[in-house]
């Protein structure tokens, strides 16, 4: 007996010096993806490194990082690592709708247009920016609502329409007040990344309320007193041409919804129209913004043939468009169509980044938020659509396994960073007591 308590005591002793060893060398790194193709476009990578995050930055992105550095190690391997993708065209919060829109008198003209911000992480994105769904006087309920709640990352360009969208307003000058939105514009600054203008008097006749240029013009105002970018959803009309809007809009002003079917993108000779390489050479940028109307392949096929690709992907989600499903959607037709992988991760990540001034996002750079998706590329038949109810076949597909926003894995479906069931820690295969509905997950699974 007395030599069973000394062999016992003897194994205490050496349980509590590894126990202390393990203590004294703690593991480098919180996480480790091990093994990916890491394209990160900001630092001109390519190739198969390892990425290393502790206390939520990026640490290290190196070739062989040891495991036994790390507290997890997810293998990654025969997967893409990139830095988390931007969605700078998104809808959250219901714009500038009544929160009594269920009234049958307000629906009309007061659907929500948000959709949940987190549902983006479920395409590999931790930063979206909302576009123009609130105005000056409905900014503050989103911020509230849904921008200090999200996990994803979320910015937004404020509508020059003080009501924001869905509301009824958009049509009504009074409404376009250059001063309080750019004055809302610098009070946010930490979240408004520019002024958005959309839905302008689309295809009323003009009046002397209502004169063709007004939207975009006091939206200019407001980027120019504010100094921040615009965003243009616009309707052509024939006091309203496209190509004068390309002419006014300034270097770093965004067209969205690019590729839809109200511009002359390509002209009757099947060339793409001039235009669009006079705007790029100033500066201007051109934007996907995919939405329920606003992607037609007849112009976006022919532009790319012609070497015009847009310089940044995006969805357009809101509540209207759950055909386009996610920005890896998205990103698929343009990769289906030809455009290189790496060419399409920088237009879904440093490109936007640097179109919203926010040059820290959208790279893997050392020190930075550890915001990474890892994305997996497939090969086979897929169908992609367009809004004009049309098809393409395509041989690729990109979805996303896994997304993680500022360290921590907020998307992961098939598992990758989890342990098979049989292996479990003990508590998973406890019995909750009785009127304790918590399941008994791991302490390093995020609960939202
Ligand atoms: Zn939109």
């Amino acid at each position: 007996m007395n030599t069973l308590l000394k062999n016992l005591a003897m194994v205490s002793v050496t349980l509590a010096s590894s126990a202390l060893m393990v203590s004294q060398t703690p593991a480098r790194y919180d996480l480790l993806l091990k093994g990916g193709r890491v394209i990160d476009p900001a630092n001109h990578i390519d190739e198969v490194r390892d990425v290393a995050v502790s206390l939520g930055k990026i640490v290290a992105v190196e070739k062989n990082i040891p495991v036994d550095q790390a507290g997890k190690v997810v293998d990654v391997s025969k997967l893409y690592v990139t830095p988390g993708l931007i969605d700078i065209h998104y809808h959250v919060g219901h714009g500038g709708a009544p929160l009594n829109w269920f009234a049958p008198e307000a629906r009309a003209h007061a659907l929500p247009l948000g959709i949940p911000a987190d549902m983006a992480l479920q395409s590999g994105v931790t930063t979206i920016v909302d576009a123009g769904t609130a105005g000056a006087e409905t900014f503050l309920q989103e911020k509230e609502e849904v921008i200090d709640r999200a996990a994803v990352r979320v910015l937004a360009f404020l509508n020059i329409v003080s009501n924001g969208m869905g509301g009824g307003l958009e049509g009504s000058l009074d409404q376009m007040d250059v001063k309080l939105c750019a004055a809302t514009v610098s009070r946010y600054r930490d979240f408004i990344v520019g002024v958005k203008t959309a839905h302008y008097w689309t295809r009323e006749p003009w009046d002397p309320e209502h004169v063709p240029w007004a939207a975009v013009d006091r939206a200019i105002e407001c980027g120019t007193l504010a100094n921040v970018p615009v965003m243009f959803d616009f309707w052509p009309r024939p006091e309203r041409t496209y190509e004068e809007l390309l002419k006014k809009m300034r270097p770093g002003d965004i067209h969205t919804h690019v590729f839809a079917q109200q511009f002359p993108i390509i002209l009757a000779d099947g060339k793409v129209n001039p235009a669009l390489a006079e705007a790029r050479a100033r500066g201007v940028i051109f934007d996907v913004g995919h939405g329920a109307g606003s992607f037609w392949f007849r112009n976006a096929v022919p532009a790319f043939k012609q070497g015009f690709t847009p310089d940044s992907m995006s969805t357009d989600l809101h509540t209207g468009d759950y055909n386009v499903v996610s920005m890896t959607n998205v990103m698929s037709k343009f990769l289906a169509m030809g455009v290189p992988l790496d060419d399409v991760i920088r237009r879904s990540t440093v490109n936007p980044a640097a179109e919203i001034h926010r040059p820290e996002l959208g790279t893997l750079s050392v020190g930075k938020e550890a915001d990474i998706a890892v994305l997996e590329l497939s090969k086979g038949d897929f169908g992609y659509i367009d809004c004009g109810v049309a098809r393409m076949n395509g041989k690729v597909q990109l979805s996303a396994r896994m997304t993680i926003r500022a360290g921590r894995i907020l998307y992961d479906p098939s598992g990758l960073s989890m342990v098979e069931w049989e292996k479990a820690r003990p508590q998973y295969f406890n019995i909750p007591g009785l009127g304790d509905s918590l399941p008994a997950r791991t302490d390093d699974y995020p609960r939202n």
